[in-house]
């Protein structure tokens, strides 16, 4: 999800290799979102064999780059696809789906939101032995909830012998934006919201001017949205250590308001959580620390 400047030099740093990127997801046209762009697809080493790349974003996005691989006498070949958004669905696998929204921006800007599609529940072969049904290709039908007759007659169906469908995960993406309803909407219901938050509350004239948002306007949509967990990001230079506001006001403006929020700093990294996983993640009931509940195979959430 979008580029700024210096983002190939970032994930040199990182755990993430070039050669793992497929799709780059790009909001809209402003520098510090598309400047690290160029540099990342020459570093993806386009001219060799290797995996497509798709990118994805706003009316501008296709001219800019073929503009300045033009004039920097660059080659992209055919592994790179650039497609244009429209709000709606844009994308869509066996696994994801990623859907677009316009948001309000000085510029068209848009927010992205990926679904993970749900898996069907864990099939019980145990059960299914001692249903006597005969192994084979059979059970790949039941194991995708498909109703099956057998030989001798028997319906059944595959739905009875998986476990619990597992409800696919959600993360949305907004930035930038002033507070806006195609925020709330596209965010309904995410697991992690990450969105940007360029200003502290006090601020909040200067937010509407340049059509950013507030601590508190992140928050506001993650409350309305009904989302799991806020993670935000974009923070304003003014903000940084020495100045009379710092990123702990704004991150305690935003709990206030919605208490699951969470600041996002370079190489930040978030496990979304499964959703069959969910009753687990307390730390509590018998376990005393985060070690302890780890050593005890607990999957645990850390609260900053
Ligand atoms: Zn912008
Ligand atoms: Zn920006």
């Amino acid at each position: 999800m979008d580029c700024g400047e210096g983002t190939q030099h970032q994930l040199q740093r990182s755990e993430i290799k070039s050669s793992q990127i497929r799709r780059i997801f790009i909001t809209h046209m402003h520098g510090d979102h598309t400047f690290g762009l160029m540099g990342l697809i020459a570093s993806c080493g386009l001219a060799g064999k290797g995996q497509p790349i798709d990118i994805y974003g706003p009316e501008g996005l296709k001219e800019y780059l073929l503009a300045t691989a033009k004039y920097s006498h660059m080659n992209f070949g055919s592994r790179l696809k650039i497609h244009t958004v429209r709000p709606g669905l844009l994308y869509e696998d066996d696994e994801f789906r990623v859907s677009c929204q316009l948001l309000k921006h000085r510029i068209p800007a848009h927010g992205y939101r990926i679904v993970e599609k749900d898996r069907p529940g864990m099939f019980d072969i145990e059960k299914a032995k001692s249903l006597g049904i005969p192994p084979g290709p059979i059970y790949g039908k039941l194991k995708q909830g498909q109703v099956v007759t057998l030989e001798d007659g028997r319906r059944i169906n595959g739905r009875d012998l998986c476990g619990k469908p597992e409800t696919g995960r959600k993360v949305v993406y907004c930035t930038d934006t002033v507070f806006c309803d195609a925020a709330v909407e596209l965010a309904k219901d995410a697991d992690v919201l990450i969105h940007e938050a360029t200003f502290a509350h006090q601020d909040a004239q200067m937010a509407f001017e340049k059509m950013h948002s507030t601590s508190t306007m992140a928050a506001q949509v993650a409350l309305l949205a009904g989302v799991k967990q806020l993670i935000m990001t974009h923070f304003s230079p003014r903000y940084a250590p020495g100045n009379p506001i710092g990123l702990n006001d704004l991150k305690q403006e935003a709990r206030a308001i919605f208490p699951n929020t969470k600041l996002a700093y370079d190489f930040y990294s978030y496990q979304v959580p499964r959703r069959r996983e969910e009753n687990k993640v307390k730390v509590g009931a018998g376990v005393r620390s985060k070690e302890q509940a780890r050593d005890a195979g607990l999957l645990v959430i850390d609260d900053d």
